[in-house]
């Protein structure tokens, strides 16, 4: 998978791409990032990348053409001329929501899957609105809050897609068993058939981790994952997704595959609470 990122900032990528999971998927050529300085596609003696709004109004505007130039660079046609195959991303508070969903899809080994993902970073205003009518195919949004640009933003959207391409993570399984995992015809099972989800996922809250020491600070590890039983800490693995998921984010329960069993828990911590 190759990305590209345009922004006037490079080098706040450098820390982020040394580290981790990241670092490997790069080293072992899975993952290439390519960093374009739109100032490189000015012609000016000030490098000039922005102007003001038209309107009037607060701040400042990044100007199309600097974009345009590379884009074209990188043989990024208007989506109207663009063959499949490449999808670009402006960054953008006023964009639909980001989300592991998304994440999987545009990492997903399919032929409709993206072989290159462009990510436009916006700064001041944001960027010139005919940039996105002309060249984005989707606008995104990392959460409900402004950012100063959008490098953080790119930098979440490589490092979430990065981490479920094939060979990235090393058990190809753990992009499954962690919160916001696959839910319906997304789910597989386990060699006994149980649905993975049951002690994964399944579109809820991962449940909590502990290692060791047994005991820190007076609090102890919950007694049944010391036991050994694997039906019991499934079990419990689940109750613990199903009532951080309930406290923390409830709307995900509606749109999770849900057993009796884990119904009829819901129901008695609803009654205690
Ligand atoms: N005027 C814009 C607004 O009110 O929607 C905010 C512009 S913001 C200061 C500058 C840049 O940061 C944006 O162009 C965008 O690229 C990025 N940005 C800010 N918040 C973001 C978010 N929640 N998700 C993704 N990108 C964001």
């Amino acid at each position: 998978m190759d990305f590209h990122i345009l922004t006037i900032f490079p080098g706040f990528f450098s820390g982020f791409l040394d580290h981790g999971i990241l670092r490997r998927a790069i080293d072992t050529n899975r993952v290439h990032v390519h960093l374009h300085d739109l100032r490189a596609f000015t012609h000016d003696r000030h490098s000039t990348v922005d102007d003001r709004p038209f309107g009037g109004g607060e701040g400042m505007v990044l100007k199309a053409e600097p974009i345009a130039e590379a884009l074209a660079a990188i043989d990024i046609a208007p989506k109207s001329a663009r063959e499949p195959g490449d999808i670009v991303i402006l960054l953008s508070a006023q964009g639909k929501s980001y989300s592991q969903p998304l994440a999987r899809r545009l990492a997903a080994p399919s032929a409709t899957a993206p072989r290159r993902i462009v990510l436009l970073c916006g700064r001041y205003e944001g960027v010139d609105e005919r940039i996105n009518d002309l060249y984005c195919d989707l606008e995104l949004s990392i959460g409900d809050y402004v950012l100063s640009g959008g490098e953080l933003a790119a930098a979440v959207i490589v490092d979430s897609v990065a981490r479920l391409l094939p060979g990235v993570l090393g058990n190809e399984a753990s992009g499954e068993f962690e919160s916001f995992g696959p839910v319906d015809d997304e789910i597989t099972t386990d060699i006994e058939g149980v649905p993975r989800s049951q002690h994964g996922s399944g579109g809820l809250l991962d449940y909590p981790h502990y290692t060791r020491p047994a005991d820190f600070a007076g609090l102890a590890v919950p007694e049944v994952l010391l036991n050994g039983d694997h039906q019991q800490i499934r079990r419990w693995r689940r109750e613990h997704q199903l009532l951080k998921t309930m406290r923390n984010r409830p709307e995900l329960l509606e749109r999770a595959p849900l057993s009796r069993t884990d119904r009829e828990f819901l129901a008695k911590i609803r009654q205690l609470d």
